[in-house]
């Protein structure tokens, strides 16, 4: 039965609270985001902006797939202008190279399970396929894995267009709200204990990202989080010869030219989170290996001057893939953290997910892997 009218108080303004936002006020919900910083300062605008479903985990997969059709039509969601500034480029692909026999073997394998789960979009790529794809790609490259629809977009500019969607629908956004503590109100709902005051709502979204299990222990449960600080660096500008993203199979690699030149490299070396001073480093005896498997991939880009690196807080649980479901016994308070180190792909599908949901009363199947069910957890009375 549709619940119309009902009121979400969502904790954090990050994409994934944004389009969850976006979703639910279209939906005709009175929605409000609180913000301990300003929306999107984290890891929604500071991220590689893989628009990625190669190599994903196949339980994401469904969630992943339904992403790309919003992404392909980011202007019905954000508007026309907003849509341009996000810069989406889909079909540049990206591909999983194969460095060695064993990246190689693993790529053949990959090839086949997702041919035989029908999920089709992986392709293998011979030797001369990745030479032909990639000029400048080491010797010692034996092939790969293709996924043809697969680009990149602005990360920060889409959180903003997120963001301004969500508020044009009718969301409220309160940034530079802690919050502090939460209960359940008397008759139903919840009440959030801020730096800002109180607020309050029928649902509670915890969209907390790297701090989302903190969130989820306010309110007595508990789900397993790890903070981790990926490492990103861009070069300065060189001649355009590489149009897909390039990521290692089982090397800390994530590499892509932008459209003036510089390459952006990231791939999971980890930086120094400080999630209690809201930052994360960038560890420099770290960064070699980052800059190593670059090489490893193109030998020729040893020259290139690196112009700056980054950090960003990200939520890694322990199996690899979000929380994105009602707490346990608590269908009244969602979890939708942990993403990993993909979630920006998956944002717009989760916004959905999530909305489509809570207005139904029933869960989607999409979400189905994702539920908080499958950690212990703990719920307070
Ligand atoms: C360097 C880096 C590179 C990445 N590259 C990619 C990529 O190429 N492709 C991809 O798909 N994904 C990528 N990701 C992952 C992606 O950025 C994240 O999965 C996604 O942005 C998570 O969105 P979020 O809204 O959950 O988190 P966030 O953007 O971190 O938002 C969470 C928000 O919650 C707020 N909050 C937390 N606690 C409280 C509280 N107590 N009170 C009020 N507010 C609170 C925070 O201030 C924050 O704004 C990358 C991540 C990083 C860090």
């Amino acid at each position: 039965m549709s619940r119309q009218s009902e009121t979400a108080l969502i904790i954090g303004a990050g994409l994934q609270g944004c389009s969850i936002a976006l979703f639910l006020a279209r939906a005709g919900w009175n929605v409000t985001l609180l913000d301990k910083n300003v929306a999107g300062r984290h890891a929604s605008s500071v991220n590689a902006g893989g628009l990625r479903m190669l190599m994903r985990d196949w339980r994401e997969y469904p969630l992943s797939q339904r992403a790309m059709e919003h992404w392909v039509h980011l202007d019905r969601l954000v508007g026309e202008k907003a849509a341009d500034a996000c810069e989406v480029r889909l079909g540049v692909s990206q591909i999983g190279l194969a460095l060695d026999e064993a990246e190689m073997s693993w790529a053949v394998g990959r090839a086949e399970d997702m041919k035989k789960r029908g999920l089709g979009e992986e392709e293998l790529l011979s030797r001369e396929d990745v030479r032909t794809l990639l000029p400048g790609v080491s010797e010692n490259a034996l092939g790969g894995l293709i996924s043809r629809r697969d680009g990149h977009a602005n990360p920060a500019a889409a959180t903003r267009a997120f963001r301004e969607a969500a508020v044009a629908a009718g969301a409220r956004i309160v940034e530079n709200c802690r919050v502090l503590g939460l209960e359940r109100v008397r008759g139903g709902g919840w009440r959030a204990e801020t730096s800002f005051g109180q607020h309050e709502g029928g649902v509670l979204i915890n969209c907390g990202g790297a701090w989302g299990a903190r969130v989820a222990a306010m309110a007595g449960q508990t789900l397993p989080l790890k903070t981790v600080a990926p490492s990103m660096m861009v070069t300065a500008r060189t001649q355009p010869f590489l149009t897909p993203v390039v990521i290692g199979i089982d090397r800390p690699l994530s590499f892509k030219q932008s459209a003036v030149g510089s390459l952006v490299i990231g791939g999971g070396i980890l930086g120094k989170p400080c999630p209690d001073q809201d930052t994360s480093f960038t560890v420099m005896d770290r960064m070699p290996q980052s800059a190593a498997a670059t090489l490893e991939a193109f030998p020729a880009l040893a020259h290139v001057p690196v112009l700056r690196t980054w950090t960003g807080l990200e939520g890694a649980t322990p199996d690899g893939i979000p929380v994105i479901g009602p707490g346990q016994g608590t269908p009244d308070l969602w979890h939708v953290f942990g993403f990993c180190g993909h979630g920006f792909q998956l944002s717009p599908a989760v916004g959905e997910a999530v909305a489509k949901s809570l207005v139904s009363g029933t869960l989607e199947a999409t979400l189905a892997p994702f539920d908080c069910g499958r950690f212990a957890s703990r719920v307070a009375a």
